[in-house]
């Protein structure tokens, strides 16, 4: 417990510590979440990246209100609602450029909002819907060589090979270290919970890389030492598109009802630290390899879907997942359409993997519904699967 303690101050203390940065003349540029912008150019730059990824409180939607509709999801009203909220989440109003993949519409949409009415200037990084293929490469290649100058033209400082691989290096091992936490998780009595993973995994976009690097070094060896005994419940993997930072409720859901969240697969998750950069090859090409081609998937990208049910199959079986939770905010059309292609899949599977798609609007309205159903899920999984735990 020691070490969630400490990346709670940490991530507490945060938005002091850009105000201070920026004070000195540090930049701050953030990105919007889903694992497109290569944060190494951004540090490489000597700016200070971070990711907005909060969410979960319908505050944020109401101060959106004037500018968003409500068939916008939940998410991308947040990220402009926060923005507009004065004091709720500091960090949102500390940052001196945005960069915005040009991936979910309406994220790109919340984009345009802050083009217009804000002076933060804003980076549309152009993403390719084929992730494979010489033109995609090379087109991604440029688009990120522009993110690069308009980072270099922020902070004054140029980019190198040198100090592109240094950064390379930083978060390859913050990679490396997410991903050895997550994988602690195919043990058969997990020795962390997932709300804790997904804090972990939330701070290591929201802190400065080089102090998530010793905070993740703290959290493996404590995890690999915590004696959690012998506790074997159902094993969940929630899937959708992106799990927010404040955004617990379903998750909080799942393990209050005797089940366990083994691994997730979201996009500011999995999609961040599953694969890593090489660092054998050239800096920039490794960079497009990662961002582009070697990503697990998302709805938005052509041609991935099968790669994709492919994947879960793969965590599946390492994790060894008795059930899957599709968890998604309302009105997210893109990836609605490949919940029902996933269930599908899932339910022809042999054996059969039982799963349920559960929706929200932030709203506590709807908390008694998605326990309700939850709950009976579990119980499902627990005497049809199992014969009992
Ligand atoms: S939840 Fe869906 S619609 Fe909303 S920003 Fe994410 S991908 Fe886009």
């Amino acid at each position: 417990m020691k070490i969630m303690k400490k990346v709670r101050e940490k991530l507490k203390s945060r938005s002091l510590e850009l105000q201070r940065l920026r004070s000195t003349g540090k930049k701050v540029v953030a990105c919007f979440a889903g694992d497109f912008a290569p944060l190494e150019i951004i540090h490489a730059a000597g700016a200070e990246p971070i990711t907005l990824i909060s969410g979960g409180t319908t505050d944020a939607l109401d101060a959106s209100a004037h500018a968003m509709h409500r068939y916008m999801c939940p998410f991308s009203r947040a990220q402009y609602g926060y923005y507009e909220l004065q004091h709720a989440i500091p960090y949102y109003k500390m940052f001196d450029m945005l960069v915005a993949p040009t991936t979910c519409t309406q994220l790109i949409q919340t984009a345009s909002l802050f083009e217009y009415h804000s002076d933060i200037p804003v980076f549309k990084l152009g993403v390719p819907a084929p992730t494979d293929g010489e033109r995609s490469k090379t087109y991604f290649k440029t688009v990120l060589g522009m993110m690069q100058e308009r980072v270099e033209s922020l902070t004054g400082e140029k980019v190198d090979d040198d100090k592109l691989k240094a950064s390379i290096a930083l978060y390859r091992r913050i990679r490396d270290l997410l991903k050895q936490i997550s994988e602690l998780r195919k043990q058969p009595t997990p020795p962390l919970k997932a709300s804790e993973f997904i804090l972990l995994n939330h701070a290591s976009l929201l802190l400065a890389p080089e102090d998530v690097v010793e905070l993740l070094n703290e959290a493996l060896s404590e995890f690999s030492q915590r004696d959690v005994g012998q506790n074997e419940t159902p094993r969940i993997l929630m899937v959708g598109p992106c799990i927010a930072m404040g955004d617990g409720k379903v998750l909080d859901i799942i393990e209050e009802s005797g089940a366990a969240v083994v691994v997730e697969d979201f996009a500011e998750g999995i999609m961040y630290y599953w694969e890593n950069v090489d660092d054998s090859v050239d800096p920039m090409d490794a960079l497009v390899e990662k961002y582009l081609m070697k990503r697990p998937n998302c709805a938005f990208t052509r041609g991935t879907t099968g790669r994709h049910l492919e994947f879960v199959s793969k965590l599946i079986k390492e994790f060894k997942v008795d059930g899957v939770v599709w968890y998604q905010l309302r009105l997210c059309d893109s990836y609605n359409v490949h919940s029902y292609t996933l269930s599908e899949y899932l339910r022809n599977a042999d054996p059969a993997i039982p799963v349920i798609k559960v929706e929200s609007e932030y709203d506590i309205a709807d908390n008694n519904q998605l326990k309700t159903r939850i709950d009976t899920f579990i119980e499902t999984i627990i005497t049809n699967f199992k014969g009992g735990f």
